[in-house]
């Protein structure tokens, strides 16, 4: 199949390469000017084991599977991860039966290696920690997400495929037997595909919107919840990942660890109305707060607002977590046509998975 892929970050990049490695002939439209960036160059770098995840829910089959698939991938493409190991950390007793549920979660999950800790043992290994228990995650790490889309990239191309960058996909209408997709850009023109994949992360439900025929109730809200990172300016006190318990919207304000062993913390969770890349440093006060729960040493002044990113969520504050969304033939009526939708975190870990889904889908 002609194949056209919709937007190089992490997930269509996935999908590109993996459609080309099963032999078909791939194109992939990026409205910017490069790989990565949008969602896939604003967020933790985190490899998540997949525990939060309600079992049988996408976001926990393709974290779980998908993690696997992504250590594998790296090991053998050279893109650096570290497997550092991440702490969910009680600090009362309210928080500590939470964390235990989290546990059975992660356990029915499928994920490896699980157990938990008393405070005395996070201690040992985290000296600066206050807390009185937690849960213990090692396959949880970090990953250089850039050099792994680069891989995706190099893959691409070596099966023939390539990506037209400053090509935004303007309209597209099924012409039994192809599709025929209107580009704006730099090569304005169109052109003739067997199958689309739209994988426009924040830009999905308006591509969903230029579909002709595509049916309107099959276009999910877009709900736009902002993260904020701080970096800390100061020498890193923390070799694991840190995580308080989740949070209405996201998983709390935690420490992340970047390759080069520097330390910072966030996403925080800022529901917004449109699209927006500062971070006002007056959230920093809510920043102290929460990090002195579980590190009551963190130094007044050492923390600088650093960049943020956009979750493109399906439902808003308070209501129920969404899942990924996947819409395929035949829920929406039209061949070889696949639209993803709310894909947050854990997309990156999840994007190897969710390829395989997706190609499948496109080849039934
Ligand atoms: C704050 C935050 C923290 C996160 N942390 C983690 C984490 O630690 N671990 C994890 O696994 N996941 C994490 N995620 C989730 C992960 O980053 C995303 O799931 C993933 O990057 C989504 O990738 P994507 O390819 O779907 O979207 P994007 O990377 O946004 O790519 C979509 C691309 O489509 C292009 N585009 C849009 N419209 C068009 C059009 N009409 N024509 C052509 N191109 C178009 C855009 O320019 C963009 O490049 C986090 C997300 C956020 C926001």
């Amino acid at each position: 199949m002609q194949v056209l892929v919709v937007g190089a970050g992490v997930v269509g990049l996935a999908v590109a390469r993996t459609a080309a490695l099963r032999g078909h002939d791939v194109i992939v439209a990026e409205a910017t000017g490069g790989i990565g960036n949008g969602v896939s160059s604003r967020n933790s770098e985190v490899v998540h084991a997949g525990i939060y995840y309600p079992t049988g829910s996408l976001r926990a089959r393709h974290c779980v599977r998908g993690r696997r698939m992504l250590y594998a991938f790296c090991a053998t493409h050279g893109v650096a991860t570290n497997k550092c190991g991440k702490l969910i950390v009680a600090t009362n007793e309210a928080e500590l039966a939470k964390v235990e549920t989290l546990l059975a979660q992660g356990l029915t999950n499928g994920v490896e290696g699980l157990e938990m800790i008393g405070g005395n043992a996070a201690r040992a290994i985290e000296p600066e920690l206050a807390c009185i228990g937690a849960l213990s995650s090692p396959e949880s790490g970090i990953i250089d997400s850039h050099g792994y889309m680069l891989a995706l990239w190099g893959e691409l191309e070596d099966r023939g495929g390539s990506i037209a960058f400053e090509t935004p996909v303007e309209r597209v209408s099924y012409a039994a037997p192809h599709w025929r997709v209107q580009f704006g850009g730099r090569d304005a023109g169109a052109a003739d595909f067997d199958a689309v994949v739209n994988s426009a992360g924040l830009g999905a439900q308006a591509l969903a919107r230029k579909i002709e025929g595509y049916p309107p109730d099959k276009v999910p809200p877009l709900v736009l919840a902002k993260g904020n990172y701080f970096a800390f300016a100061g020498r890193p006190v923390f070799s694991r990942l840190i995580y308080p318990t989740p949070v209405d919207g996201g998983l709390g304000v935690h420490v992340t660890l970047d390759l080069a062993g520097r330390m910072r913390f966030g996403p925080d969770v800022e529901w917004i109305d449109h699209e927006s890349y500062t971070v006002d440093p007056r959230r920093a006060d809510s920043f102290y707060q929460r990090i002195r729960g579980y590190w009551p040493g963190l130094p007044d002044g050492s923390l600088v607002p650093d960049y943020c990113g956009i979750r493109p969520k399906l439902t808003g504050p308070g209501e129920k977590p969404a899942d990924f969304l996947i819409v395929a033939d035949p829920a929406h009526g039209l061949p070889r046509l696949v639209n993803l939708f709310g894909i947050e975190s854990p997309g990156l870990t999840s994007s190897l998975s969710l390829a395989e889904d997706v190609v499948d889908a496109l080849e039934a």
